[in-house]
């Protein structure tokens, strides 16, 4: 007779590979096209027993997370982005950095950004009690967004004093279409592109991370309000989430390192 589970894990101590194959499932990465290159980015250690997040995977992060005892740094924004890069000046100090410290590096992107249970804009949907959320703001075949209907009406001003309470951060807000809030669009990091969308939508206010220039003209012309909240700002909550996950699954304790942009 042979055990149900031969491969179960020891809580606080699971075999990386193990790791690495829940995660790929859990997030769906075969099944998401990304620009970056998810899953596992630079293999570490064979045995993960503590956990590090972040959002970004700078030389600071990274060194960050090896002196922490971490091994295993999951990150949204990971070192590989769709084209090959010559391991030299500070991308090679970032390989280095993992590599000398036997670290594990993992990126989620986009399967982080739609993920209905621990993604970014899930995680702030949540947080706001947003009502009745639908999946919009596709990118690549992938809606990485979520919009619908907060419980009540509230003006934009206290609006975006909320989400200032949820991020910690003073929202940028540009008032472009009615003075109150209820139909709301949340799609994390750079998602002004998707204001014409949240106007098709009839949606009053979207909440996004950072604009480009363009996209001041494009909330008073479409007519929507656009509250920013900063790219790194809303997207901890991911990462964040998914560490915890970790946790109440694999039993392994994780610290989020914040390593703010400001931007
Ligand atoms: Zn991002």
């Amino acid at each position: 007779m042979t055990d149900a589970h031969p491969t179960a894990p020891t809580r606080g101590e699971v075999p990386r590979d193990t790791l690495i194959r829940w995660l790929n499932e859990y997030l769906n990465v075969p099944g998401i096209q990304d620009l970056s290159l998810n899953g596992l980015q630079i293999e570490g250690t064979d045995v993960i027993r503590r956990v590090a997040a972040s959002v970004d995977s700078s030389a600071k992060t990274i060194q960050h997370a090896a002196d922490a005892g971490a091994d295993l740094l999951l990150v949204h924004h990971g070192l590989f982005w769709g084209k090959a890069l010559p391991i030299t000046g500070p991308h090679r100090t970032r390989v280095r950095t993992a590599l000398m410290a036997d670290l594990n590096l993992y990126a989620a992107h986009l399967p982080l950004d739609a993920h209905p249970e621990v993604g970014n804009s899930a995680m702030i949907a949540q947080a706001l009690s947003l009502q009745g959320a639908q999946p919009f703001a596709e990118w690549m075949g992938t809606r990485g967004g979520w919009y619908g209907e907060l419980p009540f009406e509230q003006s934009l001003q206290d609006f975006a004093d909320r989400v200032q309470k949820l991020t910690g951060e003073i929202c940028l807000v540009h008032g472009g279409g009615i003075p109150t809030v209820r139909r709301l669009g949340i799609v994390t990091g750079s998602g002004a592109e998707y204001i014409a969308e949240a106007a098709a939508l009839g949606l009053d206010t979207l909440l996004t991370g950072e604009p480009e220039h363009k996209h001041f003209h494009d909330a008073f012309e479409y007519g929507v309000n656009v509250v920013y909240a900063g790219h790194y700002e809303t997207e901890v909550f991911g990462v964040r989430a998914l560490a915890a996950k970790l946790e109440e699954e694999f039993g392994l304790p994780w610290q989020f390192l914040h390593h703010p942009t400001g931007l």
